[in-house]
């Protein structure tokens, strides 16, 4: 029995919205399901260590402005901490302690030895140069660099961070060491220790589960429809696979507005007016449509693949998708998911659908640490054997627990983490 004191950091109380409290609810319920007393509930649902940095930055003009980054560590039972970093005017303390929790719970998953992380920096990237990103990028680094490091804390891109940005911060980290440390990073350019199939390897995973997910409701992906909200890292080549797959693409959007061709769209085509404009919009090859259309689309299947809680409790009851694999971390609110298990959607969460990229992130990083280089399709191979393992596992779980894939897959890693974490036994 484990007896609680105040301060409690983690009250897992319900009544804030916003993505912890979804984080924190999940949580709950499968540490109710595992019948786990409130303790280890708490320290699960307690990040184990965070930072909030300052970061001035000397502008290119020579004007002064002030940034605040974070770097939330919520697990190392498993192993070093591992998450991405995002560089986005949303980012708030709040918003990075979910994203870490949830990575603990992707890596438990998918039996990547790592706990869980996340970093990011209140900043609209598009505002500034490249010259003052790397400046960014590098005062942020230094400030946490006492925290990361191959065996502590190993960053990756996300949103609005690329090969770049981690390019920056693996050579601010080995200047700082005095050696060049390929493994304190993932996501890094090839010809700087990058893994071959990183850089569409979440896109990949998506499109593994999205395929066995139709399958399994009996729709054959050759001649489904599909609906992609988010053009941008995982977005675009998850339509690209999809394309590739024979689905037919026929709605997507992008933050600044929304594409539809009941045709289907000709995904090429869109990469490259995307890659010419910055945007989908504008494309010849559909129709202008209102952005929000794309999630409420009559599809087979939708792939929300850009931020957190864009299907909450107003809009779920007007998803016509029978299928919705989760390409973003947190799309859907615990409300929605509710509301969307009542109307017979199939929801493949998170922690599973998007896996592929910290998995590739997790070769990248054996293969940095042994100086040895894999080849694309030794890479691709491993990828997919890891994701259908995961897929099967979850659905033997939730068949064998009679709940939604999100809970069957929360409980399995939960139940990893916690293992993890009484074997070692509380220090002191
Ligand atoms: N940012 C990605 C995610 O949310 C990748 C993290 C990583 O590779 O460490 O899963």
């Amino acid at each position: 029995m484990t007896t609680l004191h105040e301060p409690v950091a983690a009250d897992p109380t319900l009544e804030t919205t916003g993505p912890l409290a979804d984080a924190r609810t999940q949580l709950r319920e499968a540490t109710t399901l595992l019948g786990y007393d409130e303790g280890l509930h708490r320290m699960l649902a307690t990040p184990r260590r965070e930072v909030t940095v300052s970061i001035p930055l000397r502008r290119d003009d020579g004007t002064t402005e002030l940034f605040v980054g974070h770097r939330v560590q919520h697990n190392f039972s498993r192993g070093p901490a591992k998450g991405g970093l995002r560089y986005s005017p949303d980012v708030d303390l709040d918003e990075v302690r979910a994203l870490a929790m949830w990575m603990t719970w992707k890596c438990a998953l998918l039996d990547v030895p790592y706990g869980g992380a996340k970093g990011g920096i209140r900043i609209d990237p598009r505002g500034y140069s490249q010259a003052e990103l790397e400046r960014v990028t590098r005062r942020y680094t230094s400030e946490i660099s006492p925290l990361i490091g191959p065996e502590r804390d190993i960053p990756a891109p996300d949103i609005g961070t690329d090969e770049r940005t981690m390019a920056w911060l693996m050579d601010t980290y080995s200047v700082q060491t005095g050696h060049t440390v390929l493994g304190v990073t993932t996501g890094k350019p090839i010809s700087l220790g990058g893994s071959r199939g990183r850089a569409t390897a979440t896109s990949r995973g998506v499109v593994h589960v999205a395929l066995a997910a139709l399958r399994s409701r009996g729709i054959a992906p050759s001649g489904a429809t599909a609906a992609v909200q988010g053009f941008g890292k995982v977005g675009r080549y998850a339509a690209r696979f999809l394309a590739e797959a024979g689905t037919r693409v026929v709605a997507v959007s992008d933050q600044y507005g929304a594409v539809h061709s009941a045709g289907g769209l000709d995904v090429p085509a869109l990469e490259a007016h995307m890659d010419a404009t910055g945007s989908v919009v504008g494309f010849g090859g559909g129709d202008v449509v209102p952005p929000e259309t794309v999630l409420e689309a009559d599809v087979d299947l939708l792939v929300p693949a850009a931020v957190e809680g864009v299907l909450h409790a107003e809009n779920a009851g007007r998803v016509r998708a029978r299928v919705i694999v989760e390409g973003a971390n947190g799309p859907t609110t615990p409300e929605a998911d509710r509301i969307l298990q009542q109307a017979g959607r199939l929801v493949v969460p998170d922690i599973l659908a998007n896996a592929g990229g910290v998995i590739v992130s997790y070769f990248e990083w054996v293969q940095a640490n042994q100086a040895y280089w894999w080849s694309e399709s030794e890479v691709e191979a491993r990828l997919t054997e890891r994701m259908l393992d995961a897929w099967d596992s979850v659905n033997a779980a939730a068949t064998r627990l009679d709940v939604p894939l999100r809970t069957a897959a929360t409980c399995l890693a939960v139940e990893r983490v916690a293992q993890a974490h009484q074997q070692r036994g509380l220090y002191p």
